[in-house]
């Protein structure tokens, strides 16, 4: 396997962070130029319970007896003329689709329509797209986090990561978040190691009041892996809670595979509500 040119590392790890995030959803940024962030993502989630909500353009039948009421597929719309006057709806059998007549009302003011195939019921842009199933909401926000990546090295004969941390890195907000990249190479089997950290697990594991941190800016840090444990990504650990979470049945083994997911699968993080 050839080794990457060291100069493009930094810009990789940016780009395999971008892509798991991707995976959660989110709708990732790369700045074009060295900014004081690496990626921004953003995420519509709805504003009663902050499930994420699908941006798809939705259409459902507007009677809520109808199976098509939860979603209509194009092709099962029958289109019909609706008078805009006296607002009787003709099914298509019944109406010409040259005439704009009204048979009832005899004014030219026929509009077309979209009908449902089965009950003959408008057809509607779907408003509540809010993912959870049990939310009848229609209104969504749209969230922000901006990410720093450090992608790293093993340094001291593989005992510690190695990566440069400037001050200015630091921003002083609970949507800015850490993320630690490490490549390696084990056996001819290429893996990707992800740390996850807000502002406050990042101050856990670094002093931020060193001289050489404030004035020198560039300060080159070696983390011991046991101490940045808590915010690694697991990924096989996460996988095997996630198919638990598919086949959960009950409310509150849900809710503790949920809370078990968090700790194996950090970049969670960035979806709590802050
Ligand atoms: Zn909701
Ligand atoms: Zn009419
Ligand atoms: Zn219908």
């Amino acid at each position: 396997m050839s080794e990457i040119k060291v100069g493009q590392f930094g810009k990789i790890g940016e780009n395999m962070v971008a892509f798991e995030l991707s995976k959660r959803g989110w709708i990732v940024f790369l700045p074009p130029y060295d900014e004081r962030v690496d990626i921004v993502a953003m995420k519509f989630i709805c504003s009663e319970c902050d499930s994420n909500w699908n941006v798809t353009h939705n259409l459902q039948c507007s009677n809520p007896d109808c199976e098509n009421h939860s979603e209509i597929a194009k092709s099962k719309i029958v289109k019909s003329k609706k008078c805009t006057s006296c607002g009787t709806i003709f099914s298509r059998d019944k109406i010409s689709s040259q005439s704009s007549t009204c048979s009832i009302c005899n004014t030219n003011t026929l509009e077309e329509i979209a009908l449902c195939n089965i009950c003959d019921s408008e057809v509607v842009v779907k408003e509540n797209n809010c993912t959870n199933p049990s939310c009848n909401s229609s209104n969504y926000k749209i969230v922000f986090r901006s990410i720093q990546v450090k992608s790293t090295h093993y340094v001291d004969n593989g005992k510690n990561l190695g990566f440069n941390f400037k001050y200015q890195d630091l921003l002083n907000d609970d949507r800015h978040f850490f993320v630690v990249y490490l490549r390696s190479i084990e056996d001819c089997k290429e893996t990707h190691h992800y740390w996850v950290m807000n502002k406050d697990d990042f101050k856990s594991i670094k002093n931020i009041d060193t001289v050489s941190f404030k004035i020198y800016q560039n300060d080159r840090g070696h983390y011991n892996p046991d101490k940045l444990l808590p915010f690694k990504y697991d990924e096989v650990k996460a996988c095997e809670l996630q198919n638990k979470i598919k086949n959960a049945t009950n409310e509150l083994e849900l809710l503790e595979l949920k809370e078990q997911l968090k700790k194996h699968d950090p970049f969670l993080k960035l979806d709590e509500d802050l």
